[in-house]
């Protein structure tokens, strides 16, 4: 018998991945803050042992309904849901058909791989929030060759690649719930583990989806400095490396706007409880989350010393140095290494040395 958060299962003959349990108990404190915003109805489109929705049902105000396609999936859930005396809704469905059929105010696309096959349809299906885990990170992040056929982007891999891989995702997203003149808001969007994960809330209107869209650009990068740059342009040229000459690539197109709202995700934090067995990690995360500067590609404290032929500082240290001289500086989520700021790589290529 397995224990999360506060659901007892079992997993015989079902998937379940325990190194999802952050994704998990992040889902549980954002479905509570959106309970208290008014939200009735989630549900879990792919449910395999039933863990997520369960915890939704034990652990927050919204009630779920838990869908599989696969028969030996319901069956597990059925079993799971009795063992935590709950009587959930449970559905068989190939999760398209369930999307097209039904309306909820939270749509959650746990799925393996790319959330891309389900993402037409759960746009239809939202009323409010809709939820997408990708776990295909090597074509997110540029480093295989089916971005472009499965996102119609392309992103290049960098050191900031999980960046690189949310904005292609929440930007591939965006441009399929415009086509049903559906605007969307990423109110939070980490990348963790293996995997990337976003929470958009949704609204309709053709104007507010036109709105939408200008989110989008593309970022350009110089393999050789480091140099980065983005572009309202949807499709960018490569141009001359402003700092070393050479030709850059160019990446998109990418949401290059806010990837989380910070006073949400302040309040999500707030909504995380010490019995989830993330708790430490999930608040950390969210706290750095919430710092970040908005600047679409982040640094590498390390990767930026490598280059400049001098050992590492405390990271904690090198921000101040940042500030002091005027700048903005954040630390990131992405990596306990990684930070953000407005300093070009010449400035911090200069200030490391000093
Ligand atoms: N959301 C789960 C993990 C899902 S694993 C969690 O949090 O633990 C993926 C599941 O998707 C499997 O159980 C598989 O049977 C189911 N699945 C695959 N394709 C599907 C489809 N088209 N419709 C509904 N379920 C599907």
């Amino acid at each position: 018998m397995l224990k999360e958060g506060k659901v007892e299962f079992d997993d015989d003959d079902v998937f379940y991945n325990d190194r999802m349990v952050m994704n998990r108990d992040v889902t549980v404190a954002v479905a509570e803050a959106w309970s208290e915003g008014g939200a009735e109805t989630y549900v879990d489109g792919m449910s395999a042992s039933g863990i997520r929705g369960m915890r939704i049902a034990k652990e927050t105000g919204l009630e779920p309904v838990l869908n599989d396609r696969s028969e030996n999936a319901v069956e597990k859930i059925r079993e799971n849901l009795e063992l935590n005396d709950l009587d959930s809704s449970v559905e068989r469905s190939d999760a398209n058909v369930l999307f097209h059929r039904e309306r909820f105010d939270v749509v959650d696309v746990d799925p393996f791989g790319s959330p891309i096959p389900f993402a037409d349809s759960a746009f239809q299906a939202t009323r409010s929030l809709a939820c997408f885990t990708a776990t295909d990170t090597a074509p997110l992040c540029g480093a295989h060759d089916s971005s472009l056929r499965r996102y119609f982007s392309r992103p290049l891999n960098t050191t900031y690649h999980p960046e690189m891989g949310l904005r292609t995702l929440v930007g591939s997203l965006a441009r399929t719930a415009a086509r049903y003149d559906i605007a969307v808001e990423p109110v939070l969007s980490h990348a963790s583990d293996h995997y990337h994960r976003t929470y958009l809330k949704v609204e309709s209107g053709a104007k507010k989806s036109d709105a939408t869209l200008e989110n989008l650009g593309s970022v350009r990068h110089c393999r050789n400095c480091g140099y980065r740059d983005s572009s309202e342009d949807l499709y960018a040229s490569n141009i001359e490396c402003p700092n070393c000459g050479e030709e850059t690539d160019t990446a998109g197109p990418l949401w290059l706007a806010e990837l989380r709202d910070r006073e949400f995700t302040a309040e999500v934090r707030s909504n995380l409880r010490e019995y989830m067995d993330t708790y430490r990690r999930a608040w950390k995360m969210l706290n750095h989350l919430e710092g970040e500067l908005d600047t679409p590609t982040h640094y590498d404290h390390h990767m930026i010393c490598r280059r400049a032929g001098t050992n590492p500082t405390k990271l904690q240290d090198f921000l101040e140095q940042l500030r002091k001289k005027g700048y903005n500086a954040s630390k990131t989520h992405y990596s306990g290494t990684s930070f953000k700021t407005n300093a070009d790589i010449t400035d911090l290529t200069e200030i490391v040395l000093e």
